[in-house]
């Protein structure tokens, strides 16, 4: 008789995200922890779906990815995420009043809320030191707006 299996939920899935500090998706884990005997991608969605519960991992839902929480403990399942648009670096930061006034703002309309993310985008601290990367954003930024109200069609 075999029986699915259930990892603990401090297992590898855990332990590779922990070490890859960053945002990984569902199948950079499983190439994480392919060489521990975990190759079904059921196995890999359901440790995840117990960290994210546990409040041990958070779901960026911009980037499809999840991330170890950097906190010992998350007693909210809402996190919110800095993500910077030149290197990619993701950071959940220390937010509770925001995220406690979002929830008051949509419970004072009536609204329950079940889950909540937020991400705010813009350059990290080290890429505003980097010239090259304000060069990037400038440029960026200019592309951007000129897709919005360019003439030239
Ligand atoms: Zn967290
Ligand atoms: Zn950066």
């Amino acid at each position: 008789m075999t029986r699915p299996r259930t990892l603990p939920a401090r297992g590898p899935v855990y332990g590779a995200l922990r070490s890859a500090g960053a945002p990984m998706t569902a199948y950079q884990i499983l190439d994480a922890v392919r060489d521990q005997g975990i190759t079904a991608p059921p196995t890999v969605y359901r440790a995840l779906n117990r960290l994210v519960d546990e409040g041990l991992a958070h779901r960026v839902e911009s980037l499809n990815a999840y991330v170890a929480c950097v906190h010992s403990r998350h007693g909210d399942a809402a996190a919110i995420f800095s993500i910077c648009e030149n290197c990619g670096l993701v950071a959940e930061l220390e937010a509770t009043d925001a995220v406690a006034g979002l929830r008051d703002a949509a419970s004072g309309r009536g609204f329950r809320v079940d889950r909540m993310t937020a991400e705010v985008r813009g350059l990290c601290g080290v890429c505003l030191d980097d010239p090259k990367a304000l060069a990037a954003s400038a440029a960026r930024h200019s592309t951007d707006s000129g897709d919005h109200d360019g003439h030239d069609h």
